[in-house]
């Protein structure tokens, strides 16, 4: 089996990303103490889940669903300062320094010797380009492919473009949904990177019996997965 081109989720998968929102999303219901925070999440998640149409994935995007929930929750009328500090919530975000997770940084120096690497992410184009700087990881990529949303016509245009086709190629990240069901569409290998946690969007179930799917715990084994799969 040929195998030329490797396509990499970042968030979650090569950084913590995940986390940062987790912590955010306390804070926000710190802020409407006065709701229940059972009732809070699910309206998040409701209105994130109306904005992803509008906005996109991203810190940008979450930030305007985290004042609008608040508007909806107060009618209308936020207590003073719970805007601002919404505001000043989203921009920590952004600022966040970048932690690469473990093994990331050898996983990718041996493959980007015999593989050409594709990064695929979702998300806002700075933010994902400051992080993408910040990681020290930029070099290591041939292409860095920063698109609206992952399906399987995502990874045909991305491998056509990148590399020798879907085919041979393998995609590798922590979500199920966005990484590894469209890819194996596609006609890619796929290979779940699980996270510690998922957030609610991303949840699915993975594919266990296909052919061209896999599942490790870090990282760290990709290299050898992925020479087992081109020897066959
Ligand atoms: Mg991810």
């Amino acid at each position: 089996m040929t195998i030329t081109t490797v396509g990499l989720d970042a968030d979650d998968t090569l950084w913590h990303n995940e986390t940062i929102f987790r912590l955010t999303q306390a804070r926000f219901l710190d802020l409407l103490g006065d709701h229940d925070n059972a009732l809070i999440e699910a309206r998040l998640a409701e209105v994130e889940r109306r904005n992803l149409r509008l906005y996109g994935y991203g810190i940008k995007g979450f930030t305007l669903s985290m004042i609008e929930t608040a508007m909806e929750l107060c009618e209308g009328e936020p207590p003073p300062g719970v805007l601002r500090e919404i505001l000043a919530a989203g921009r920590e975000m952004i600022a966040h320094p970048v932690e690469t997770l473990p093994g990331v940084d050898e996983a990718l120096h041996r493959l980007s010797e015999q593989y050409r690497l594709v990064l695929v992410t979702k998300g806002d184009l700075l933010d994902q380009e400051r992080k993408l700087a910040a990681s020290g990881l930029g070099d290591l990529f041939a292409a860095v492919e920063i698109v609206s949303e992952k399906d399987r016509g995502t990874y045909d245009r991305v491998f056509a473009r990148h590399g020798t086709g879907a085919q041979e190629a393998v995609m590798a990240g922590n979500s199920v949904k966005s990484d590894v069901i469209p890819a194996i569409e596609a006609g890619a290998f796929a290979v779940h990177i699980p996270y510690h946690v998922t957030w609610a969007h991303e949840i699915a179930e993975p594919p266990v019996d296909h052919p061209r799917f896999g599942l490790l715990d870090s990282i760290t084994h990709l290299p050898a997965w992925i020479a087992e799969r081109a020897q066959a």
